[in-house]
């Protein structure tokens, strides 16, 4: 009730402050910054393998059927190909148990060929998750889970960084957006995003806001950040009203909807896209963050999809890179 009333008014403040035209946030494309981030590594691999003979490789485990996890994990496959890294995709089945995958993991630690491991999140209720994280090897630790990598970034000394906040700095910094003394607010403290993100925004001397889901009169908090990041997983739950004008706002969430007349209200000018999506596929891909309400108050806003998701595949595939050669001495 109280914010549906601050949103009310908030919007009724808003064309007298400056016209919608002028407001339009600018799109950070997340395609073009992993294409270079790519490219990179690319010309890199290249590199390691005619002057050293050398050629990464990534190990990427997958437990279970989940219909999100297959896709995310042939992304990663998909973009090894792209840039030279070989890898190799173990597929074990739902009923796998935490032994069966402590051995599988083993098995990888040891093989000397095998430069990153990666282990598709969420893993089967039954499986204990945090003993399969800390069983990594932490040099091949490439999705950086590992405590002691999750250690060693909270101390500022970070050896390997989770792909999805590593992705989000660098979509900053290529766009120029300045980090150093600037009001960032995370919302979400999840230990693959909010709490490495705000970790590595803090070490890039922003003044940080962590926020979750007892954070009191959340609006007021988030309205005071230059840089606010989403990482909630509810479909377009920051609004209008929750953005500082002209503020960067960095959209991790990946929701699914299905109702084309919520799809009319939230997408603005992609609306009838997004809803021929729906038709076709039963499904549209939205963020944490209200696009069209975003429009009209961000400076700069990230699509989903295409945007931060695109960047945690590009910097998984530099992390394989740097283990390759730190492992190597190269
Ligand atoms: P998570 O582990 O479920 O954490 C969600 C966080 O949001 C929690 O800290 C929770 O607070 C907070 N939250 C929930 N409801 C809230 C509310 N009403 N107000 C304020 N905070 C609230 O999620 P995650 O793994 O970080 O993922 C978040 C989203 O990002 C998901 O949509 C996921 O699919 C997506 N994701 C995308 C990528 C990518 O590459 N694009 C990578 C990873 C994740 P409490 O701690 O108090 O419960």
């Amino acid at each position: 009730m109280h914010l549906e009333a601050t949103r009310l008014r908030y919007m009724l403040r808003l064309p007298g402050m400056v016209s919608a035209e002028q407001t339009r946030a600018q799109i950070l494309d997340g395609r073009v910054m992993a294409d270079q981030i790519k490219q990179e590594v690319a010309v890199e691999v290249r590199r390691l393998l005619t002057e050293r003979g050398v050629k990464p490789r990534l190990a990427a485990v997958l437990v279970g059927d989940d219909e999100a996890s297959a896709v995310y994990v042939r992304n990663k496959v998909r973009a090894c190909a792209e840039v030279g890294i070989e890898s190799a995709q173990l597929v074990l089945p739902a009923s796998t148990n935490t032994t069966d995958l402590l051995t599988v993991i083993a098995r990888l630690n040891q093989h000397e060929d095998v430069d990153g491991i990666l282990v598709q999140l969420p893993l089967p209720k039954q499986i204990d998750e945090p003993a399969i994280l800390a069983a990594v090897d932490p040099a091949k630790d490439v999705d950086a889970f590992h405590p002691t990598n999750v250690g060693l970034l909270a101390m500022g000394r970070p050896r390997f960084v989770p792909c999805t906040p590593a992705g989000i700095i660098e979509l900053l910094d290529r766009n120029q957006i300045e980090i150093a003394g600037a009001n960032a607010c995370v919302v979400g403290r999840s230990q693959i995003v909010g709490r490495p993100v705000a970790s590595l925004l803090l070490q890039r001397h922003a003044t940080v806001t962590i926020c979750h889901s007892r954070t009191r009169d959340l609006p007021a908090v988030t309205r005071q950040a230059d840089i606010l990041v989403a990482a909630i997983g509810r479909p377009a739950f920051i609004r209008g009203d929750y953005i500082k004008p002209g503020a960067a706002v960095i959209d991790v969430g990946v929701n699914k909807i299905a109702d084309a007349s919520e799809a009319r209200n939230l997408f603005g000018a992609e609306a009838g896209k997004r809803i021929e999506m729906i038709e076709k596929r039963g499904y549209t891909l939205i963020g944490d963050v209200h696009p069209a309400e975003a429009d009209l108050v961000a400076g700069w806003r990230t699509p989903v999809p295409g945007g931060v998701g695109l960047l945690t595949v590009a910097m998984l595939m530099r992390n394989t890179l740097q283990a390759t050669k730190w492992r190597r001495n190269l």
